[in-house]
């Protein structure tokens, strides 16, 4: 017997006034999964998201959570917590009363919110810290205060919308971590907005990918990866994205097509002996490897990976090399063929 999903978005699509917000937005969550919305910014995540939580009605469609029709059902109704990039905490309630209000608010007896409470900062590492107010405390802190405000809620779902956008890149990092170790351990459902793709990819069992308000493709991260259905998600996954070339420029692919291929699948060869020459217009050290920037008409996104401290000069000509098997190949509508 297959389980129902236990999130269940069907051909949900909002719109403001006949403006697109999102369309035709059909996506499946298992219980216990980390689902990623991931896409550039006014792609309709959020959208998707507070439909989700019942902070907007669709106009079509139907959202089902473990097994009820919520479409119609107010956010109170639907059994679960949120996360947002901006915090929302009361800036005049410590870090204790922040946590617990939802609690109180159902009138939850003060023991066992005193535990709950006590669980909570503990999983989040804010222990020591009940008695601080928001403005006390840092970026990275306040958005703890939210997770543990979101874990004391002890829903099974927690949808959390960029909420690492407001930290530096450091503490992204590990909050990044906290967020998925606390996913796993809690083994609560989590469908979580960014329009980073590095974070989506190392954070998620799925990513759903979008873009003008449609879903493009939904997979684990290396299926989006390693086949990529269309050029936007070529170029929308991995860094460096994945380079670009009119079929034209390369012999035996005919026309109008698009071949796609990564930097890590793509040799420097002796000059004559490549299948495509290039000018070397930048050099990038990464620390570990050069990543070389090459131009040829025709083409975007090309680029080399040289291991260590490995710049060229600018306008060298090169050839570049790469097998078959590596080349994605797409139809003149930037659609992924069959391979
Ligand atoms: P994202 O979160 O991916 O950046 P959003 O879901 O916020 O994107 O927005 C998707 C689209 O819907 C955008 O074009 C945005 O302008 C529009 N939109 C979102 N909320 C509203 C609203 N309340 N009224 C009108 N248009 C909106
Ligand atoms: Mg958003």
């Amino acid at each position: 017997m297959t389980q129902a999903p236990f999130v269940r978005l069907m051909d949900v699509a909002k719109r403001w006034n006949g403006q697109l917000g999102v369309e035709g937005i059909s996506l499946d969550i298992p219980e216990g999964s980390f689902t990623a919305l991931l896409g550039p910014s006014g792609c309709g995540k959020s959208t998707t998201l507070r439909l989700l939580a019942g902070l907007e009605l669709p106009d079509e469609g139907k959202i089902m959570i473990d097994d009820k029709d919520v479409t119609t059902s107010a956010a109170s109704d639907r059994n679960l917590s949120m996360v947002f990039q901006s915090y929302a905490l009361f800036p005049h309630l410590s870090v204790e009363e922040n946590v617990v209000f939802g609690l109180k608010v159902r009138r939850v007896p003060k023991q066992e919110r005193k535990q709950k409470l006590h669980r909570a900062l503990e999983i989040t590492g804010l222990l020591g810290y009940e008695n601080r107010k928001p403005g006390e405390l840092s970026g990275g802190q306040r958005q703890r205060v939210a997770l543990a405000r979101a874990i004391v809620a002890g829903q099974r779902l927690c949808l959390m919308d960029e909420p690492l956008s407001n930290l530096d890149a450091k503490l992204r990092n590990s909050v990044r971590k906290d967020i998925k170790k606390l996913q796993r351990d809690l083994g609560i459902t989590v469908v979580y907005v960014t329009h980073d793709q590095t974070e989506a990819m190392s954070m998620a069992d799925t990513v759903v990918l979008m873009k003008d308000g449609r879903i493009q493709q939904v997979g684990a991260p290396e299926d989006l990866y390693n086949k990529p259905v269309n050029t936007f998600v070529a170029e929308f996954v991995g860094a460096p994205p994945m380079a670009l070339i009119g079929s034209e420029a390369i012999d035996g692919f005919g026309k109008g097509k698009t071949l796609g291929v990564r930097a890590e699948n793509i040799q420097i060869v002796p000059k004559g002996e490549g299948r495509l020459s290039c000018t070397v217009n930048e050099s990038e050290f990464l620390g570990s490897e050069t990543l070389i920037g090459l131009a040829h008409a025709g083409a975007a996104g090309l680029c080399v990976l040289r291991p260590g401290l490995a710049m060229m000069s600018e306008g060298e000509e090169i050839d570049i090399h790469f097998n078959n098997e590596h080349l994605h190949v797409f139809d003149a509508a930037g659609q992924r063929q069959v391979s």
